[in-house]
């Protein structure tokens, strides 16, 4: 199938009518063609998105009757949950026991979430805080925002950016990563379908380097937000000076999962299995650096590769498929690099660490992989690997855990498993992470709010934090003197009266 993109409420081909092949990382089957957009299909899709801020009733209308759209989209993802959570698993790789139980149920949260709290903004109080005039803070849409999605997460990440954005009243230009545009597309025409003005969600679809950097240069644009690589989110912040733009970044991850001597075994390795695998470990707060006391160290491992060697690999549209293929060849063979560099640095390979499925040859796939004996130094501990590899380091001393995690250039998530309230809240505190679980590792909710620390980026997804992101305050001054020389007049000219 041949499918166009979103711009001022039309569905349209590129202007040159290039086209992107959209395959499938299980079999390589087609899942047919989206618009390869030029640069100048990204100016249209900014220009319509610019009229719809500035003339057309989006903004302008209360929030009631913009909470009304929220609820009816949600309603139609929620009717069209099983298509389009098979169209994420088919295009994504991810299982599809993920995609319709997990990712399209926190997709329609968010938006019924949005729909409530999008209700909610306040600003600080009004006062006379000259004496003379009263003073009102209104909180404002920040206008044309540019979002730019990674492919892990398609329809999820989109959601994350475009729900906080628009409710308050921004429009938007939502960018999809190549490889998995299909159900941004989706999210596109359930908005539309649910009557979102138009032009107030454009949504396009073609390559980063040219359409999304347009996004972040185009002086129309008054924001863009990243999900995605840390290298991209510098880019990002480079391209988006020249025109001074507000910027959010959520950027990679490098998540520590710190197991105290005192920890619950059973369930840090159930906490280890899920967090290191989830998403086949493409995902930004994954636990890949499992930081285990030296005292249990080799009885976690024992009970972590029977744990690994239980998952089932296999077709993802299976309801019995617990870890689906990478989402490309090229994330596959990314991977794999990252493997024989672990082993040559001296890291000893445990169990996976190939692509060779028996039953899927076609299949990007990685089998889970878990690597021992692992130095915080290691390249394998340091960069962010986005595939379903685990390192285990060991440590001896709490403020040696704590360095650990700590040392690396990422600040998104990490985990603490400990019985001890103290541990527990000491290491909480000393994490430079942005999501801290105590005893287990992933959960996060609509209302709670998500973002890095260093490296990870800087603003917030989910929570009513992030409609601060998307929200400038303005300050307006109501005199109350009637007099047309005010008092303070005379310290710019003339005399005290
Ligand atoms: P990526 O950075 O390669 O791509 C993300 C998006 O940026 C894509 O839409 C891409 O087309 C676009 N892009 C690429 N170059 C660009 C440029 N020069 N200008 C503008 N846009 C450009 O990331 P990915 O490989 O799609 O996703 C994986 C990354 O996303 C990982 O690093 C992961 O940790 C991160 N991620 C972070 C979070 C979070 O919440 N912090 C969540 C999910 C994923």
């Amino acid at each position: 199938m041949d499918r166009t993109m979103l711009i001022g409420g039309e569905w349209v081909t590129a202007s040159d009518e290039a086209t992107i092949p959209v395959v499938s990382p299980f079999d390589r089957s087609s899942l047919g063609t989206v618009p390869r957009s030029t640069r100048e299909d990204a100016r249209r899709a900014i220009d319509a998105a610019r009229e719809a801020f500035d003339r057309g009733p989006w903004p302008r209308w209360p929030p009631k009757a913009r909470s009304e759209v929220f609820v009816k989209t949600a309603q139609i993802l929620q009717q069209r949950l099983g298509e389009v959570a098979e169209l994420e698993s088919r295009n994504q790789g991810k299982t599809i026991k993920q995609a319709a139980d997990a990712d399209l149920p926190f997709t329609i949260d968010n938006l019924m979430f949005y729909a409530g709290a999008g209700r909610t903004l306040e600003a600080r109080s009004p006062g006379e805080f000259t004496g003379d005039g009263t003073t009102i803070f209104r909180r404002e849409p920040v206008g044309v925002v540019g979002s730019i999605t990674p492919w892990n997460y398609p329809i999820m990440m989109a959601v994350w950016k475009v729900a906080p954005a628009l409710i308050v009243g921004n429009t938007v230009v939502l960018k999809p990563a190549s490889y998995t545009p299909l159900t941004s597309l989706e999210l596109g025409r359930a908005f539309q379908d649910a009557g979102l003005p138009t032009g107030a969600l454009n949504v396009i679809t073609g390559p980063g380097a040219e359409v999304g950097d347009e996004l972040c240069r185009n002086a129309k644009v008054d924001m863009v937000s990243l999900t995605g690589d840390t290298a991209t989110g510098k880019k990002i912040m480079e391209a988006a000076s020249a025109s001074v733009k507000r910027v959010q970044l959520e950027l990679g991850g490098k998540a520590p999962f710190v197991v105290f001597e005192d920890a619950d075994l059973p369930a840090a390795v159930e906490g280890a299995v899920v967090g290191g695998f989830v998403n086949g470990g493409q995902d930004c707060t994954a636990a890949t650096r499992l930081i285990v006391h030296q005292s249990l160290r080799a009885k976690f491992v024992e009970r972590l590769l029977e744990r690994v060697r239980t998952i089932r690999v296999g077709d993802p549209l299976s309801r019995s498929t617990d870890l689906g293929p990478l989402v490309s060849p090229v994330q596959q063979r990314s991977v794999l690099d990252f493997v024989a560099k672990g082993r040559a640095e001296g890291a000893t390979l445990k169990v996976g660490g190939t692509d060779d499925h028996p039953h899927f040859p076609n299949g990007a796939f990685v089998l889970p992989t878990v690597f021992d004996g692992v130095a915080p130094d290691m390249t394998i501990a340091q960069r962010e690997i986005f595939g379903p590899v685990l390192d285990v380091l060991e440590f001896s001393t709490f403020d040696e855990a704590i360095e650990i995690a700590n040392g690396v250039d990422y600040g998104l998530a990490g985990s603490v498993w400990t019985r001890d309230v103290r541990t527990a809240l000491k290491a909480a505190h000393a994490l430079r992470f942005g999501d801290v679980w105590v005893n287990d590792h992933l959960p996060l909710g609509s209302e709670t709010p998500h973002g890095g620390f260093k490296q990870s980026g800087f603003g917030k997804d989910l929570g009513t934090d992030s409609l601060n992101d998307y929200t400038v305050v303005k300050n307006i001054y109501f005199d109350l003197t009637g007099q047309a020389r005010k008092g303070w007049h005379y310290t710019v000219y003339g005399d005290p009266a």
